[in-house]
């Protein structure tokens, strides 16, 4: 291991949730109704690499995989503390599912060689699997642990862990080269300065295409063609309003009607 920890955090850009709008014809995002911005549990993930850059001393490396205009992101990253970033950027990548997306980002985290620590957000807020994380690591073979809410120490050799799963909080020690993702509750983000957003557009953007991997990657496992699930349709649960009725007349004549009605239901014996 270098002196300094090495630190990738994986960042989406997703749709402007404030402006975005839904097609209720096709079930799907209309994304070009909205701007595009990191999505929001990437920005913990991002500030929880920036606090232990700060405190230990650390490279971060965001990874973007999507199309060219998710460049704006990585340079928002950049201004909120990554020292470098790359955008894995090429049609081949297109139509990817959680599997092929986690290959791609995998195949680039396996060209970049050593590293310490891997930090995803706990989920996004478009597709919303929160699966990408433990795939990417599954891919990786190191180990993660998802849902951590803080980091209690960080060494040179792993990172000590609060996660929550269901109602449980479990303190876990996780060994470099491991992955985690984080949380909502995890930190503040901190927003960039005006200084460090002038500093961000000046910033290189490494981009890597498909050819780019192929000495770490198997071509026909990106996009589509690496994608064994298909969205057949979008759609808003169907929601049953409370349904009310009001017993009229002699408060004891109403009463009496009530348990009656709730015996017939079954909500009482
Ligand atoms: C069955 C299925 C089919 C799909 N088909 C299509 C399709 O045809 N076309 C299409 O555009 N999309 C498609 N998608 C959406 C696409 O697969 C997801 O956008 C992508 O796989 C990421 O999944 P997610 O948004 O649920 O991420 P999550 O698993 O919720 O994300 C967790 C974390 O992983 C990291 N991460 C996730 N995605 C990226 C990324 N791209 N770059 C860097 N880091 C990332 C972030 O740190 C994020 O916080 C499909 C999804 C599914 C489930």
């Amino acid at each position: 291991m270098n002196d300094q920890l090495d630190i990738i955090v994986l960042i989406k850009q997703v749709p402007d949730i404030e402006k975005v709008k839904f097609n209720l014809k096709t079930g799907r995002l209309d994304r070009s109704s909205a701007g595009a911005v990191i999505n929001p549990f990437d920005l913990n993930a991002l500030e929880a690499a920036v606090q232990i850059k700060e405190k230990k001393g650390a490279t971060v490396t965001a990874i973007s995989m999507g199309p060219k205009t998710a460049e704006s992101s990585l340079r928002d990253a950049i201004a909120r503390g990554a020292d470098r970033a790359i955008l894995l950027t090429d049609a081949r990548f297109a139509g990817a599912d959680t599997l092929a997306t986690s290959y791609t980002l995998a195949s680039a985290i396996k060209k970049l060689g050593s590293f310490d620590l891997v930090i995803c957000g706990e989920k996004t807020i478009d597709g919303d699997t929160a699966q990408v994380g433990p795939e990417v690591a599954e891919f990786l073979g190191i180990p993660h642990v998802a849902y951590v809410e803080e980091i209690r120490e960080v060494n040179e050799d792993g990172i000590l862990v609060k996660s929550k799963m269901g109602r449980n909080y479990y303190v876990i020690e996780l060994s470099f080269p491991g992955l985690i993702t984080v949380t909502k509750d995890a930190n503040t983000p901190r927003l960039p300065t005006l200084k460090d957003k002038i500093r961000s557009r000046k910033a290189e953007i490494t981009v890597w295409t498909a050819d780019s991997l192929s000495d770490v990657a198997e071509m026909g496992r990106f996009g589509i063609s690496g994608s064994p699930t298909t969205v057949a349709k979008v759609y808003a649960p169907h929601t049953e309003k409370r349904r009310g009725r009001i017993f009229e007349g002699d408060p004891e004549e109403a009463a009496r009607r009530i348990v009656s009605v709730l015996k017939e239901l079954n909500i009482i014996g």
